[in-house]
């Protein structure tokens, strides 16, 4: 089965790090469960520029951003099984960064594609069938242009969704399982 999964919020803890940089240039102790929406700046009330400087800064330090727990033993489980490709919408310039802290976290396995147009183009080109995702917005686009399911990894904010067009799942262990299961009706039908 062809799978994609997102990478910032999804496989690396970006907010993290972008947060505790912001913590320490405006003296705040804000932790991640704070940031309730999608973006920091709204969340925490923060300057919109300068968040934007900070996420810039962190996606060039790529190698130093952390793992989200679960990450590379459930990935690399997933990638053995089926054909995964990393989906995000992050500047293309930055490709040779993102592959080389990728490899270095020890995934196997998978293609990387970094665009700032939909994630759906992606999706139908490559006929892929379950995307994995911390993004509402990014679901909801991927739902309305393509066929794809969509499996949603809990963060602090993305639980404010009011429909069912999503698999929420809390951990990279049950949405290695979800996935199991979309493969195993999938071969049964
Ligand atoms: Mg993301």
């Amino acid at each position: 089965m062809n799978i994609g999964i997102d990478l910032d919020g999804t496989i690396l803890k970006t907010d993290e790090f972008v947060l505790n940089d912001l913590n320490q240039y405006y003296g705040s102790k804000y932790k991640q469960e704070d940031i309730y929406c999608p973006h920091i700046e709204k969340a925490l009330c923060m300057d919109r520029e300068v968040v934007k400087m900070f996420v810039k800064t962190t996606l060039n330090l790529t190698h130093l951003i952390k793992p989200i727990d679960g990450i590379p033993y459930y990935f690399n489980k997933i990638s053995s099984a089926n054909d995964v490709s990393i989906i995000s919408r992050r500047d293309p310039d930055l490709y040779g960064i993102t592959k080389m802290a990728l490899d270095k976290l020890g995934l196997n396995d998978y293609l990387l594609y970094l665009t700032l147009g939909k994630k759906s183009d992606i999706i139908n080109a490559k006929d892929i069938k379950v995307m994995v995702e911390d993004s509402n917005e990014e679901i909801d686009e991927i739902i309305k242009n393509s066929d794809c399911q969509a499996i949603l990894i809990d963060r602090p904010w993305n639980r404010d969704y009011t429909d069912n067009h999503r698999i929420p799942v809390r951990t990279w262990e049950e949405a290695y399982e979800a996935i199991t299961t979309i493969q195993t009706r999938q071969l049964d039908s």
